[in-house]
């Protein structure tokens, strides 16, 4: 096609240490530009078989050495991609459609500092140990990595969720096969090259193997191979009951952290000058494609009005277009199927009689040149919504919020438990025991006052319901990616 003539980025697997082209590609849109720029190998069986050996035959090395040395392999990796920050920012947004600023202030230090912050937990790992003097023994456990591990991550954060795995995974000693999302798979190519580039720190060939393709292909054949069995998987509760299927048969170990739709529950106690530029971030930040975005605003009624009022006023500033401007807030949605599904939750709200406020439909949307065909989107706030509408039920993942009023404190507990998912919330209040009463009765992994988004990676993470089954975080990812055995000593 012409979109071709042009010289396109041309990816390669990258297995055993090496980077190994594929038979047959698929296209990479640029978001910002809806151009195809990139190709991206469209990996399947075959590909997978050889990767999956690559790691098996890594794995004895690699798990029998200490955690220091380990450790010290991640924090050169991680000081490689701290060294082209700028460079892996670029490529993120480009290829995602988040903003530059997103990409340079959170995507990739987040990376960099996943490999941090496993090299240096896997250095405190202890196991327990018990004693039963009445019969003269003693019970300790050991942990041990488990093998090939299956890496599957979504493509709203790429570079940050894959290292959120694949660091934890390799500290742990296990080796692995990654399959980064068919849309946003260049930040791992990149991270490929820097494996084998740090000399004698580098981590060994076969350590991480990547393998780029589609979920249907690459993921399926990851998923039902017999040698890996664990699974990390973070991506929609729909993949993840098609994983969970085809991982049956082998009763592989399952780490799924999946969709949410998340409440900001709003007391008229809160502060709102902290309260609403914080819930507008919370909706609208990377294009509200984040699993932890709120969706669902519950307003107590004393202050509903001024609430909707100011935080309307607060989404109008959120500057929509070229991902590159420093002034822009709110870059391109992932794709043109996605932006149409995001466009279509609005629609469907408005023919059920809600009232949007402001951004789609409402306001217009003024691009520059370059930027005509991407897949850009105002962020729109709708009200009137009722609870069982779609918008109030399913995960849109963009940047569409609804606002509705509440009176008491049971009522809105419930109303926002009453959605299948079950990730995060926010509470805003200054009452510290309405505080603590709220965010104990809230079925959601995650519940942070008056703030979001705050993440201590040493605690659990991950949602309830359908949201995901299992943690990550230091301890968390630690038994995860380990086999425990429990030893008993007679003396
Ligand atoms: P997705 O489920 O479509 O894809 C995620 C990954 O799974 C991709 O790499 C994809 O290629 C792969 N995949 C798809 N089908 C597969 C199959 N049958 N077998 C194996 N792999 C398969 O999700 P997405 O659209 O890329 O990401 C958005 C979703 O991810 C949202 O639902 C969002 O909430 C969720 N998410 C959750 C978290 C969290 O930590 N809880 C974080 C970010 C995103």
């Amino acid at each position: 096609t012409m979109a071709h003539s042009k010289a396109l980025l041309v990816l390669e697997n990258f297995i055993g240490g090496k980077f190994v082209p594929c038979s047959s590609y698929i296209d990479s849109y640029n978001p910002s530009t809806g151009e195809v720029y990139c190709r991206v190998p469209d990996s399947g069986k075959e590909e997978v078989e050889l990767a999956v050996k690559a790691a098996k035959a890594a794995f004895p090395v690699w798990s029998s050495k200490s955690p220091l040395e380990r450790s010290q392999i991640l924090n050169k990796l991680a000081d490689l991609i701290e060294h082209d920050l700028e460079e892996f920012a670029q490529a993120e947004s480009k290829d995602q459609g988040k903003t530059l600023t997103f990409a340079r202030t959170i995507d990739i230090p987040r990376a960099v500092y996943n490999f941090r912050f496993f090299a240096s937990s896997v250095l405190h790992h202890t196991t327990e140990c018990s004693e039963m003097t009445a019969v003269g023994c003693v019970h300790y456990t050991l942990r041990t990595p488990v093998g090939v591990a299956g890496l599957i991550s979504p493509w709203n954060l790429p570079l940050y969720l894959l290292t959120w795995k694949i660091a934890p995974a390799i500290a742990c000693g296990n080796t692995v096969v990654a399959k980064p999302s068919e849309m946003t798979s260049v930040t791992a190519w990149m991270m490929c090259k820097l494996l084998e580039k740090a000399g004698k720190s580098r981590v060994p060939p076969g350590v991480v193997n990547v393998v780029f393709g589609t979920g249907s292909k690459a993921g399926e054949a990851l998923v039902s191979h017999p040698d890996v069995p664990l699974i990390s998987f973070t991506g929609s509760t729909l993949t993840a009951q098609r994983i969970t299927e085809r991982s049956a048969p082998h009763c592989k170990r399952l780490s799924l952290e999946l969709g949410g739709k998340n409440p900001a529950i709003i007391f008229d106690d809160a502060d709102l000058s902290q309260c609403i530029p914080t819930t507008v971030r919370s909706s609208f930040a990377n294009q509200g494609e984040i699993c932890l975005c709120t969706s669902r605003i519950f307003v107590q009624r004393g202050i509903y009005n001024e609430f909707v009022k100011r935080f309307v006023a607060e989404a109008k500033k959120w500057k929509v277009g070229n991902p590159s401007d420093p002034t822009v807030s709110v870059g391109a949605l992932i794709s043109k199927e996605h932006l149409e599904k995001v466009r279509n939750y609005v629609k469907k709200a408005q023919a059920e009689g809600a009232r949007v406020l402001c951004g789609e439909g409402v306001d217009s949307l003024v691009l520059s040149a370059d930027n005509q065909k991407g897949y850009f989107m105002l962020p729109t706030v709708i009200a009137e919504v009722k609870d069982e509408s779609k918008c109030m039920q399913e995960e849109i993942f963009g940047p569409v919020t609804c606002v509705v009023a509440f009176d008491t404190e049971d009522e809105v507990i419930e109303r926002a438990n009453c959605v299948k998912y079950g990730l995060a919330a926010t509470v805003w209040s200054s009452n510290v025991g309405r505080v603590h009463r709220v965010a104990r009765r809230l079925q959601s992994g995650l519940v942070w006052t008056n703030c979001w988004l705050i993440r201590d990676l040493n605690l659990p993470f991950g949602g309830m319901k359908a949201s995901g089954i299992g943690r990550e975080g230091a301890k968390d990812s630690y038994e995860f990616f380990t086999e425990v055995k429990t030893i008993t000593i007679k003396h």
